[in-house]
Parts: C-alpha cells; sequence; structure tokens
C-alpha cells in the first residue's frame, strides 16, 4: 500500500529529486514522518512564496502555473 505521507516515504524508499520536493514542502507544511498537516496538498497548491527555489517544482499544483521550458 502506498505512504501518503511524503516525509515518511522519502526516508522509507529510495532518494529521488521528486520525493525529495514533495517531502521539503510538506515540511513547509507542518508535515513530520508521524504527522499530516491536514489539508496541506491544498496549501503546497496554494503556495505564494514566489522567491522559494522550490516554488515552480512544488507537488500538486495545477499544471498550467508550469512555466515553458
Ligand atoms: S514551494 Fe512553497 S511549500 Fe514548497 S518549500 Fe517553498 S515555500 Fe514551502
Amino acid at each position: 500500500m502506498r505512504n501518503h505521507n511524503p516525509v515518511a516515504r522519502f526516508y522509507s524508499l529510495a532518494p529521488t529529486r521528486t520525493r525529495a520536493i514533495e517531502a521539503k514542502c510538506a515540511e513547509c507544511m507542518g508535515c513530520t514522518k508521524d504527522h499530516l498537516e491536514k489539508g496541506f496538498k491544498k496549501e503546497i497548491r496554494n503556495c505564494t512564496a514566489l522567491s522559494c527555489a522550490l516554488y515552480f517544482f512544488r507537488p500538486y499544483q495545477i499544471s498550467e502555473k508550469i512555466p515553458p521550458q
């Protein structure tokens, strides 16, 4: 069964860039290995921290927000 906690998933599976970004954004919204903050996916989607290096790479966003390559 898939682990729905991005922080726990990062520490329990082989580390990848995607898992690292998912875990960092989840931690930013208050999640830990043992705790999922209610509504964290929506908060990451609605993140307004344009100055954050992960802003354009954060998970759960609507694809139109990703700038063209
Ligand atoms: S992109 Fe937003 S949610 Fe993700 S780490 Fe940066 S500030 Fe936090």
